[in-house]
């Protein structure tokens, strides 16, 4: 049987390098993160696979891929301040923690929200804080941040708050529509972001009270 480290290792080689993301430290964090701690038990044994995995109330873990293109994308330094929205599992934070200096996320669902930390916390990470609450609306206390990261898709544009917490120059990634959505790289450039288009992708829908409303 092979051990965990050899999935990891050939996950990275034919998932993520063969289809093109090439930043080194990208490429190591994903060796070194163990994503069978981040699914349900009895997802376990599919934990390397090339797709998506259920982890309850309806979500997913996103597909390895999706995660470490999103990570390469934002073209981190190791000094930023990032903001995910839709913690998950607590995996894409756990990868981000080893990018940058801080990760804030939030998860609107509280039981995902609770795993998620207690997961993080398993893997000794100190730099990445678990909110539970509806992202739409931000962290606006540590705010303003280097990047953001959306992880769940709003129906037509960006909410405002998250528009508002990003620095000038910051870069902010998010799968953006309802039944096709396209994911893009925005820019913030005075008071509005500067899409450029990546690719067409399918994310779990943005829920709370303002990802309907809040749009720019
Ligand atoms: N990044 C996650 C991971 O590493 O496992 C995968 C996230 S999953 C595709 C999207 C998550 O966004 C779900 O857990 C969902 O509950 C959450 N979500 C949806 N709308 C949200 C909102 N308004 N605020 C915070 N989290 C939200």
């Amino acid at each position: 049987m092979r051990t965990s480290q050899q999935l990891r290792n050939e996950m990275v080689k034919r998932q993520i390098e063969n289809r093109g993301v090439r930043d080194g430290r990208v490429l190591q964090t994903f060796r070194n993160m163990p994503r069978d701690e981040f699914v349900p038990e009895d997802a376990k044994a599919w934990a390397y696979d090339d797709c998506p995995i259920p982890i309850g109330y309806n979500q997913t873990i996103s597909q390895p891929y999706i995660v470490a293109f999103m990570a390469e994308a934002l073209e981190l330094s190791s000094d930023e301040r990032i903001l995910e929205i839709g913690t998950g599992s607590g995996y894409n934070a756990a990868v981000l923690s080893k990018l940058c200096r801080e990760v804030y996320t939030i998860e609107i669902i509280p039981e995902l929200a609770k795993r998620a930390e207690e997961a993080i916390e398993k893997q000794d990470i100190k730099n990445a804080f678990v909110r539970q609450g509806d992202g739409s609306l931000g962290w606006p206390e540590e705010a303003p941040f280097d990047a953001i990261i959306l992880t769940a898709a709003p129906p037509k544009e960006i909410p405002i708050p998250l528009v508002i917490q990003l620095k000038q120059g910051g870069r902010l990634i998010a799968p953006v529509g309802e039944e096709t959505q396209e994911l893009a790289l925005y820019i913030k450039q005075g008071i509005s972001l500067v899409p450029y288009h990546l690719m067409p992708v399918r994310f779990v829908p943005m829920i709370g009270k303002i990802a309907k409303q809040a749009t720019l």
